[in-house]
């Protein structure tokens, strides 16, 4: 096989980005925009000793669940990979992704794992987006490449970034505010930041420079843009680099976090502060938590990578106590204000490693009775599964993760010392993303 050949292949199975596979001349060729059981026609564009990468020139048998893609650029910009499938498909991707990782990796054969939690709505679900601003205009990054795809209309966004980004262009162009050009360094505006809330919308223009001429008028067009907006951040990124945010920024307007809810628990995020993006689904994600935690109101709690505190504060009335651990300083500080904010009395933090923190947590005299754990994609870790299994007064976890491989890892290592899978849900807070959550009870069996 070699580069520019043509076949036609089977797609026989979906990759865990979201592509599918299928087989030419014996070689596995791995092709974007296709569903299993379909068969298309690909153009080879890479051909290596193992495996081949396809375009998709055309489908031949189309599967029953393929749909038109709602998005107009979806195909060029690579931030989705399902939108080509009906949104049941996706969900049937994303359960089969999860118990395959679990039965493969993880070792579990034949585990039972739920359906997918749906999205409430698989459109314009998140409250955080970025845009860039190059001087081929405002828009997206094509996947792996600073080739801007212009759009004011993420499909996946939430509504109001179409106005906030309509406002930033009309202000540029009225008072000459150049975008960066990060070939010359020359410019000022580099992207458009939003994080929005049921307090409003945080918005955060990021600037190559410190100076930024007319920003009371950026300010004046924001608010008049018909946008509920509580913030509004001037953030300075004078590097080249691809990292979005930069350590110093300005307050222009209003606060400099942002306020939501979850049932009657309030947060206040500040714009560095991890928050789940899909604030539609956060309430249904953690409702699913707090029922596999069980409470009887004397449990004490570890929340592990806390965040802003959520999923504790979420908890806290069911238990007796909550001890939150988060290694950013400006997140165990907002969740410290969110317990004084909420009148939660109960719910105490550590800044530090989870995985250096622990140990001192239950040498103070703690005795957890059940572990939160939420890492980021790289999971835990031994050492801090080698810690919670130590703590014997620990009866159950709770493993939500949004990376099935490396959860599949971690149950592995629990698994080895004593905790078994008792229940497998994935939640889908990413619709149209090959990106899926997953909580996971774990019980102690020995
Ligand atoms: N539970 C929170 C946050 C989950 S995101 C929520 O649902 O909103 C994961 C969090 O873990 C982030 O806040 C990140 O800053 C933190 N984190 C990452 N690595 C960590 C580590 N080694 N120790 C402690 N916290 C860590």
């Amino acid at each position: 096989m070699k580069k520019n050949d043509i076949y036609d292949i089977e797609i026989t199975g979906m990759t865990d980005d979201g592509r599918g596979v299928g087989r030419a001349m014996g070689m596995a060729v791995f092709v974007p925009y296709v569903i299993t059981g379909e068969t298309v026609r690909v153009h080879i564009i890479k051909a290596l000793k193992n495996y081949a990468v396809g375009k998709l020139i055309e489908v031949i048998k189309p599967s029953p669940e393929r749909v038109k893609a709602e998005c107009p650029i979806y195909y060029k910009c690579g931030g989705c990979a399902l939108m080509h499938m009906s949104y049941e498909q996706e969900l049937k991707f994303k359960r089969e992704k999860v118990r395959d990782c679990l039965e493969r990796i993880g070792g579990f054969d034949g585990i039972k794992v739920d359906v997918v939690v749906p999205s409430p709505k698989p459109v314009n679900y998140r409250n955080k987006s970025q845009f860039p601003v190059t001087t081929e205009g405002i828009g997206m990054f094509a996947q792996h490449s600073h080739r801007l795809i212009e759009t004011d209309n993420c499909l996946i966004a939430s509504e109001n970034t179409r106005r906030i980004i309509k406002a930033v262009k009309y202000w540029m162009k009225r008072c000459g505010a150049a975008p960066y050009d990060e070939r010359t360094g020359s410019g000022n505006v580099r992207h458009i930041y939003t994080r929005e809330g049921k307090g409003g919308v945080l918005v955060t223009v990021v600037t190559a420079k410190s100076s930024l001429p007319h920003s009371d008028k950026l300010v004046s067009d924001l608010l008049d843009s018909g946008v509920d907006i509580c913030g509004i951040i001037q953030n300075i990124n004078s590097k080249n680099t691809n990292v979005v945010l930069g350590t110093e920024s300005k307050l222009l307007y209003g606060n400099s976090f942002l306020t939501d809810n979850i049932g009657a628990v309030k947060f206040r995020i500040s714009h560095e502060s991890f928050y789940q993006v899909n604030s539609l689904q956060i309430k249904q994600l953690y409702n699913i938590a707090k029922d596999y935690a069980d409470l009887k109101g004397h449990e004490v709690l570890l929340d592990m990578y806390c965040g802003i505190g959520t999923i504790g504060q979420f908890m806290a009335d069911g238990t007796k106590k909550v001890i939150g651990v988060e290694y950013i300083q400006r997140a165990v500080d907002d969740a410290r204000k969110n317990a004084e904010l909420n009148g939660i009395k109960n719910a105490v933090y550590y800044c530090g490693k989870a995985e250096h923190i622990i140990d001192d947590i239950i040498s103070s005299g703690e005795k957890p009775d059940i572990a939160v754990l939420d890492p980021p994609r790289k999971g835990c870790g031994a050492s801090l599964l080698k810690s919670l299994a130590d703590i014997y007064t620990l009866k159950r976890i709770i493993y939500i993760s949004c990376k099935p491989s490396t959860l599949a890892r971690d149950l592995k290592i629990l698994s080895e010392y004593g905790f078994k899978p008792k229940i497998v849900t994935p939640v889908d807070m990413f619709p149209r993303t090959p990106h899926v959550e997953t909580v996971v009870l774990m019980s102690r069996i020995s």
